[in-house]
């Protein structure tokens, strides 16, 4: 629809009066503004101001795009949740010439290091803290303590 305008001045048309709760002719008195008029409606005499509807599509063509940013935001978590065997399966391929470092509390590991746990095996690290480290396993990542001297 192009740009309403406003009946002119001393037509009747047809809208809502608010006092007789119902569609009435109403006859325009003086245009107010580009959009708004002065109406007496034509059964109880009342005077209102109309104003035309808002045009212009902004706010739902908003909502529609933060919809589209929701559901791809619920699509990378989902991916991130399903995406442990394959960090797995990528640190296994990188550091397949990598020796592993036999693990031990009083180690002193590096990020992305392939250690080698006496009972869970293969596994590297994926993040240090000063007496910690987070460990990538075959099944979980496990967080493990290191320079405990
Ligand atoms: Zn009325």
């Amino acid at each position: 629809m192009s740009t309403l305008t406003l009946p002119p001045v001393a037509k009747s048309f047809y809208t809502l009066c608010k006092k007789c709760e119902g569609e009435r002719y109403h006859r325009v008195l003086a245009h107010k503004t580009s959009t708004t008029a002065k109406i007496e409606c034509e059964i109880c005499k009342s005077v209102k101001t109309y104003s035309l509807p808002k045009t212009g599509s902004d706010a739902p063509s908003a909502r529609r795009l933060s919809g589209a940013a929701a559901t791809g935001a619920a699509k990378k978590a989902a991916a991130s949740a399903r995406s442990h065997s394959g960090q797995y399966e990528i640190f296994t391929s990188n550091k397949m010439n990598e020796t592993a470092v036999p693990y031990s509390i009083k180690g002193s590991f590096k990020e992305s290091q392939k250690i080698n746990h006496v009972k869970f095996g293969i596994g590297f690290v994926t993040k240090t803290y000063d007496e910690k480290i987070d460990v990538i396993f075959v099944d979980e990542v496990r967080s493990l303590m290191q320079n405990r001297k």
